[in-house]
């Protein structure tokens, strides 16, 4: 195969061009990317050589530094897993990480102050490399392949790939070194003590050996290990400094920043694991790719690395958790499908989880900013184990934080809507819709805005679901949508009153309520008198047990063939447009207006909770009909 010459993904030579025009400040960091790289492709390469033992190399695993200072070289090179022809093209060519589009949007938008912390989100590990190096080269040979290739660029838009020799499975990258300068943040990085010393910073703890050697005119094998492989989580908590927590943590999870709460933990008793988790301070771009989200947490035996990626140690509710598990009494050949069924890993896993849940509550305790940080960037995952049927929900509900009426523009807890309400108050009051917007101006939380009573305003995709299906209560107090079934707020003689009230407006208003459902029979079942509005004139609500319209949609969308529910009308018998309506009904039953106000009380129900009127261009026909007769000179 000629070499041949090949374009970089926009994206990537977008990626490119932050990266060398100095997007990071600290350069040293190249380093940590390409030993984390190597250290990660070793681990692949241990791992399927459990099953498939002919692709372990002969020798011992390790990482090598060689580094020329006449020719002005660094090589880091592995016998890690390789990489193919294609995975070449594939890893060092595209971004193929979701998200990265976003990610590169959100970053244009951002130029400046904060690029650097975007740019972290996301992390350009490999690219990296070009911040130190004018000329990148990859040379590389997959396992059980016997070819390998040749991969180069100079960060330029384009990188050319051909046919080439290695004697054994694994990866060289080799950095044409940019001039140092120290001003730029550029050391020497052919000089020992440069290269010992952003090791020991970054990469202290990865878990093969690293050595290093000088060659060219002055060469010198270094004896030692350059890291000491010290497995942190082994360590007392007092004996690890943050700094090295942090390192540990970007280095497991990729992620660029550090963690918002380490989650360190011990299981003692009828089988021994450790566990250092961490949950990071940003959404990766993928969180709501499931596929691609779930890959936070290693699992170890015995200090050996076993597998990346162990979903089953945590539920996908955290899948946000980065780390570690080492686990004293698993077999080190331990599989996938063995894991599944182990009782083991499931007592490890309900651990974790109770763990980070408690930490999560400490969090929001002690450091209620932070709290606030993790709740916007991962509440609504940590709602989704409301819907799981183990869990229990009341751990859940503790965090849980929403808007209210209440707390205008504040989050607030449960326990805070408990010590607001009261023993007279016996259930928490919910609205659900698409936005915090369209929720604070329903008409739903008229009556309950006029009594200064609290509701709890739930605008995320998830909470349609949970809230659907709760336990019946939460700290002794039972839940009801504010949409649905009768509202009856008060004391008991207040509702008595209430409801006497109504009846005798319902008598009243019996013939146009009649009429009224006549000419909206095909959307609504009922319509009533409402004694949840004080301001509008209408409002669409639910039985108590019918599905919600959001609920219908979402169900729909997922392929299920759901019947429309048909929902209630509530008027509000004090409000002038329903007062006229009576009145021309009582003139003349037969009064086509009376048709034509009906419409319009529906459809404005619809457009009040931020919907549309099905057939909008009959509303907005009706609407200009009756603007026309009001308008008439003289009537
Ligand atoms: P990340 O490590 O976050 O996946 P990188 O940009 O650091 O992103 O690396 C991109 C991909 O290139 C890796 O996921 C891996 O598949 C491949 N890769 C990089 N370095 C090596 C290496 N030394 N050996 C094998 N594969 C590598
Ligand atoms: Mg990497």
């Amino acid at each position: 195969m000629p070499r041949e010459t090949h374009e970089f993904q926009a994206q990537v030579k977008q990626i490119l061009d932050l990266v060398i025009h100095s997007l990071y400040s600290n350069k040293d960091i190249f380093l940590r990317e390409l030993v984390s790289n190597a250290s990660d492709a070793i681990d692949r390469r241990r791992f399927a050589g459990v099953t498939r033992p002919e692709l372990l190399p002969a020798g011992e695993f390790a990482i090598e530094l060689l580094a020329d200072p006449g020719a002005r070289t660094l090589c880091v090179r592995d016998n890690g897993i390789g990489m193919s022809r294609d995975e070449l093209v594939e890893n060092l060519g595209t971004i193929a990480r979701s998200g990265s589009a976003e990610f590169l949007a959100a970053l244009q938008r951002d130029q400046g102050a904060t690029a650097p912390e975007l740019i972290g989100q996301f992390g350009v590990g490999f690219y990296a490399s070009f911040m130190v190096a004018e000329r990148v080269e990859v040379l590389t040979r997959r396992a059980g392949e016997s070819g390998a290739h040749r991969w180069e660029s100079s960060g330029d838009g384009s990188f050319s790939l051909e046919e080439a020799e290695r004697d054994e499975a694994g990866t060289t990258i080799t950095l044409h070194l940019r001039a140092v300068e120290p001003e730029a943040g550029l050391q020497d990085y052919t000089d020992e003590w440069v290269l010992r010393g952003i090791v020991k910073r970054y990469s202290d703890f990865v878990a093969h050996p690293i050595r290093l050697r000088i060659e060219g005119d002055a060469p010198k094998e270094i004896e030692e290990d350059l890291n000491s492989r010290e497995a942190l989580w082994t360590r007392p908590a007092d004996q690890v400094e943050e700094r090295e927590l942090f390192e540990f943590y970007r280095h497991i999870s990729h992620d660029w920043q550090d963690p918002l709460l380490p989650v360190r933990t011990k299981i003692e008793g009828t089988f021994e694991a450790r566990a250092l988790l961490f949950v990071p301070q940003v959404a990766p771009p993928d969180l709501y790719h499931r596929e691609m989200a779930h890959k936070g947490i290693q699992l170890y035996v015995k200090r050996v690395f076993i597998m990346d990626e162990c979903r089953e140690l945590m539920p996908e509710f955290l899948r946000f958790v980065k780390g570690v598990v080492d686990a004293e009494d698993l077999s080190l050949n331990v599989s996938r499908e063995m894991l599944q069924q182990d009782r083991q890993i499931r007592a490890i896993r309900r651990h974790l989880v109770k763990k980070v849940l408690d930490a999560l509550g400490e969090l929001a305790e002690n450091d209620a900013d932070a709290y606030r940080r993790f709740w916007a960037a991962f509440g609504p995952v940590l709602k989704e184990g409301l819907l799981v049927p183990d869990e229990k929900p009341e751990r859940i509900l503790d965090l849980v934080r929403c808007h209210s009426t209440h707390a205008s523009g504040e989050l607030t807890s449960l326990a805070q809507v408990v010590e607001r309400m009261g023993d007279d108050q016996t259930c928490f009051y919910y609205a659900v819709g698409e936005s915090l917007a369209a929720l604070e101006s329903s008409p739903h939380l008229e009556a309950f805005r006029d009594k200064g009573i609290e509701v709890l305003l739930f605008a995320d995709p998830v909470d349609e679901i949970w809230l659907a299906q709760l336990p019946p209560e939460y700290r002794g107090k039972s839940w009801r949508s504010v949409g649905q079934g009768e509202v009856e707020l008060g004391d008991e003689s207040e509702r008595e009153a209430a409801a006497k009230a109504r009846e005798e407006q319902a008598d009243a208003l019996k013939g146009v309520l009649a009429a009224v459902r006549a000419a909206v029979q095909e959307d609504v079942k009922e319509v009533r008198v409402s004694s949840r509005l004080t301001t509008s004139p209408a409002c669409l609500v639910l039985e108590q047990g019918d599905m919600t319209p959001q609920m219908e949609e979402m169900l729909r969308r997922a392929g299920q063939d759901v019947p429309k529910t048909k929902r209630v009308l509530e008027v509000n018998p004090q409000h002038a447009l329903v007062e006229r309506l009576s009145a021309l009904h009582a003139a003349d039953a037969e009064d086509a207006r009376v048709t034509a106000l009906a419409e319009l009380l529906y459809g404005q129900a619809v457009l009040a909770e931020g919907g549309r009127p099905e057939d909008a261009a009959a509303f907005v026909s009706r609407l200009n009909e009756l603007l026309l007769a009001g308008l008439e000179p003289g009537s």
